[in-house]
């Protein structure tokens, strides 16, 4: 993610750019989905009296000013990613890999389904769980792992 581009959202939402917040996002930087915990240790090189808490309150703030999303499928634990955009997600039931993909129109067909109920304000998103390339490339695996 473009640290420009971060430092303008924060600017424009009137939050300070704390150096928990800009730890979090430089760990986030690389494009990955990472869990709570793996964020941790990525901050604690940097700084390394950061708590679990702090970092999931720091998440929480992030998430509130849209420049962190967060993930979760299946009960599975959480994982955070530095992302402005809206995307969805194809989720390797083998190796837990977790890509970014547009679906196009996907967007029409939530809207649709949720004026049809009634529903306004509305959230959605499309996870297609399936396996990756490589281990559906690898013999004598079923996916269940
Ligand atoms: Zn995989
Ligand atoms: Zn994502």
């Amino acid at each position: 993610m473009d640290l420009k581009t971060v430092d303008a959202g924060l600017l424009q939402s009137r939050y300070r750019l704390t150096k928990q917040r800009a730890a979090v996002l430089r760990a986030l930087g690389d494009g990955g989905h990472l869990s709570a915990e793996t964020i941790l240790e990525k901050v604690r090189a940097e700084l390394p009296t950061v708590s679990l808490g702090t970092i999931y309150r720091t998440l929480d703030i992030l998430r509130a000013i849209g420049l962190v999303q967060v993930f979760s499928f299946g009960g599975s634990a959480a994982r955070y990613e530095a992302s402005l955009d809206k995307h969805h997600h194809l989720l390797c039931s083998t190796c837990r890999a977790l890509e970014n993909v547009q679906a196009d129109g996907v967007g029409e067909i939530a809207a649709q389904i949720a004026a049809a109920k009634g529903f306004s304000d509305i959230d959605y998103g499309l996870t297609i769980v399936g396996r990756c390339e490589s281990c559906g490339r690898k013999p004598g695996k079923n996916g269940a792992s």
